[in-house]
């Protein structure tokens, strides 16, 4: 059996939905299960939705209004007026978050985020069921929170691997001998039946879960992209495909920032000896990317760049070394701000850390950090990682800049850098 994945840009339009469903009745090798991500951005926008029912903001119910709009314009495109039953089966889904913000925020606000965010995925795969189903595609819509269990940490579900495995291989797994299964991406629930989400663009990480239980066959994630680039296009306008990539390369270049895939996916997969193929939804008859347990290294030095970083620089006050005492109490304070490092690097009486800038966070962390350490910082900066670097690909990335850090090891070569004649921002 194989796990096929869409994401949001696949399901953007009624022409998208029609493209999936080709996609899937184009596969023949035999049961499939079909993991679907919100349509389009309508995940940004139910979080816009969340954050202005929270601040009770008037404008929560004309932004709600918009969201609706936009999933029944698309059943309307698809269907023609023909779909009584699936567009109760959505009326009834928004009225959920109808008598949510009817009154005011009571709760905890991520547990709040959870139950509206979700519904963009619990809507997208309704529709994309009664369309495979309308085409002549037997599909089983399935409820994800039945099966993805997780503790009650919301935006950031962990999920429970034992009860979760447990029950797709008893109760899921029967149903795909009949059905083609189609789930959500991003959502769980917990013990109590509340809805958990897994973190943005988690919907990868969902179709990785739901191969590894039923150990599938592969698990192929389809995107606009032809595979696995070495480069985002948005940066670079050479870019090349890699057609083969082992899971190390792949799981070092998510870590590292490369949006493909998300970063939590590969682990399950290579757990589990699971291909992964990253193909095209545009070009499905490309071959895309096959990432597996082979050993062979990149075929080409692939680039990863993160802007908008700040690079933080942290010296104790009493002049005594950077050591593993004090790193901890560092790293627990990174940790307690939710703050990610990047890249990092120390010396005798500094430590330095390259993040991405959210300055409401910075500022807390640099509070508790300046009763022991001076702290200097730059904005405005750009890391980028090159993964078999050599000297020509550093000078290719390095030009009119000023490097401020560089790391290196054996294979990965990361520089926060600036532009030569950018305004110098630091403290
Ligand atoms: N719809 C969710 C998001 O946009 C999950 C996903 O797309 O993977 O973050
Ligand atoms: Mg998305």
């Amino acid at each position: 059996m194989d796990i096929f994945k869409f994401g949001g840009a696949s399901a953007k339009d009624a022409a998208g939905v029609k493209n999936i469903a080709n996609i899937i009745r184009d596969y023949k090798k035999g049961n499939l299960l079909v993991v679907v991500s919100a349509m389009g951005n309508i995940t940004n926008k139910l979080e816009e939705l969340t954050y202005a029912y929270l601040a009770q903001n008037d404008e929560a119910h004309a932004m709600f209004e918009e969201i609706k709009d936009f999933h029944f314009s698309i059943i309307n495109e698809l269907f023609v007026g023909n779909a009584n039953t699936l567009y109760d089966d959505v009326a009834n889904t928004f009225v959920e978050i109808d008598w949510l913000i009817e009154d005011e925020p009571d709760n905890n606000a991520d547990y709040i985020y959870d139950q509206i965010v979700s519904i963009g995925e619990v809507i997208s795969t309704k529709i994309i069921a009664a369309w495979l189903n309308e085409t002549g595609n037997k599909a089983l819509w399935v409820d994800a929170r039945n099966y993805i269990q997780t503790d009650n940490s919301y935006r950031e579900g962990k999920v429970d691997w034992d009860k979760t495995s447990q029950i797709i291989q008893k109760d899921l797994a029967p149903l795909l001998n009949q059905n083609i299964i189609v789930t959500q991406g991003f959502i769980g629930g917990t013990s109590e039946n509340y809805t958990t989400t897994l973190g943005r663009e988690g919907s990868d990480y969902s179709a990785a879960i739901f191969a590894s239980c039923l150990n599938a066959d592969a698990l192929t994630i389809w995107k606009d992209v032809p595979g696995v680039l070495n480069a985002d296009p948005k940066w670079f306008d050479e870019t090349e495909m890699i057609p083969q990539l082992s899971y190390h390369d792949a799981i070092e270049l998510t870590y590292y920032g490369a949006t493909v895939i998300h970063p939590k996916t590969i682990k399950p997969l290579q757990n589990k000896g699971i291909p992964l193929f990253v193909r095209s939804f545009i070009q499905p008859q490309g071959v895309g990317t096959a990432i597996t347990k082979n050993n062979n290294p990149l075929p080409v030095p692939s680039f990863i760049f993160k802007v908008n970083q700040a690079l933080i620089s942290i010296f104790p006050k009493d002049y005594s070394f950077i050591i593993e005492e004090n790193l901890s109490a560092i790293f627990e304070l990174f940790h307690r701000h939710k703050i990610k490092i990047n890249t990092m690097l120390n010396s005798a009486i500094s430590f330095s850390v390259s993040v991405d800038d959210h300055p409401k966070q910075i500022e807390n962390l640099i509070i508790a950090l300046s009763s022991e350490y001076t702290i200097k910082y730059n904005k405005g900066l750009e890391l980028v990682t090159i993964r078999y670097y050599n000297q020509k690909t550093i000078d290719r990335v390095t030009v009119n800049k000023d490097i401020l850090l560089e790391v290196k090891s054996r294979h990965t070569c990361q520089m926060v850098m600036k532009n030569k004649n950018q305004f110098d921002s630091s403290l």
